[in-house]
């Protein structure tokens, strides 16, 4: 795609050209502080000329408990959105590794803080982000001084965009001391998450991760990773509160999301992990997490739903 911006948008139940989709300038101050969004992947597989949404099912069911949770009134259903985004990446052509973000917002009421409405606004909008999987990349991290949002303050179980403040401020630190990547700790002063990753370490041939009630996201990719680990490498999986230290002495350290997929860290405050490179659970887990999203591995094919960009190439190429 030569354009930097994709041709359309989803806006309120309409697809909109992306130059049409506008709003005043003073809506700019409050309107995201309630509003909550979703973070998703479509993984283009060039020999099926397809591209797959990776979970795309849970993804939308957590789009709904956000917004139940900040008191959004769903619009639409899930088959509507669901409709939607396909729609959307195949007018958008998106024949390519894809980020697809529906946003939705607080539509009416007043711009303070006294009252509210429940009326909802919901857009879409897609583009480009290639897959970092299996690419060798490998990141430094430090602990943040700055410590996790808690469930008592504002729900870091759903996302919420006021929770990224949070994180917001954790990276920056952590870029300004020269890192790449921060963790935080929770309130208690366990590992809980990175600003958009979870965290996962291997210890004693385990794979150890923070479990959902230690200040972190409900996280598909990590929800998908320990199936994985459990199911499909036999591996023992442990939910369960994480220390500090261990994160120095773990074998593989490791951060998975989205838009993170799997990102190995070599270092954490200067303690190398395992011997700076990739582990091999770390490398076992990309692999099959890059061949089953990307669809090159028949394995859990409800969690890809095909975009039809195949068939509209065939539908297409039989026109011409
Ligand atoms: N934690 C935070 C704070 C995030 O923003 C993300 C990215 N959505 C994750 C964890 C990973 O979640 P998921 O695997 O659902 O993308």
């Amino acid at each position: 795609m030569s354009e930097t911006h994709p041709r359309y948008l989803w806006w309120n139940g309409q697809q909109v050209r992306w130059e049409e989709a506008t709003v005043h300038v003073t809506e700019l101050g409050w309107s995201t502080v309630g509003a909550v969004f979703e973070g998703i992947r479509a993984y283009w597989n060039a020999e099926a000329g397809e591209a797959y949404v990776f979970r795309l099912r849970e993804h939308l069911e957590r789009l709904l408990r956000s917004m139940r949770l900040v008191r959004l009134a769903t619009r639409w259903s899930i088959g509507e959105l669901t409709d939607a985004i396909l729609r959307l990446l195949r007018e958008n052509e998106c024949r390519e590794d894809t980020y697809i973000q529906p946003v939705a917002y607080r539509a009416a009421g007043p711009k303070t803080l006294s009252g509210f409405s429940e009326e909802s606004g919901l857009y879409i909008v897609t583009r480009p982000m290639p897959s970092h999987l299996l690419t060798g990349r490998i990141v430094r991290a430090k602990v943040s001084s700055w410590r996790r949002i808690s469930d008592e303050v504002m729900p870091p179980r759903v996302k919420n965009i006021s929770n990224y403040r949070n994180g917001q401020l954790a990276a920056m630190e952590a870029q300004l001391d020269g890192y790449d990547q921060a963790i935080l700790l929770n309130q208690q002063g366990k590992v809980a998450e990175a600003p958009g990753a979870c965290v996962m370490l291997v210890r004693n041939g385990k794979l150890v991760t923070p479990d959902v009630t230690q200040s972190i996201l409900e996280s598909i990719t990590r929800d998908a990773l320990l199936r994985l680990a459990r199911e499909e490498l036999g591996l023992q999986v442990e939910e369960r509160a994480v220390d500090r230290t261990e994160l120095y002495v773990a074998e593989e350290v490791f951060l998975c999301g989205t838009a993170y997929e799997i990102t190995p860290i070599g270092e954490i405050d200067h303690y190398q992990i395992g011997d700076g490179q990739p582990g091999p659970v770390t490398r076992a887990l990309e692999r099959l997490y890059h061949d089953i999203a990307r669809g090159i591995d028949p394995r859990r094919p409800e969690w890809r739903t095909p975009v039809g960009l195949a068939e509209r190439a065939t539908v297409s190429g039989a026109g011409n």
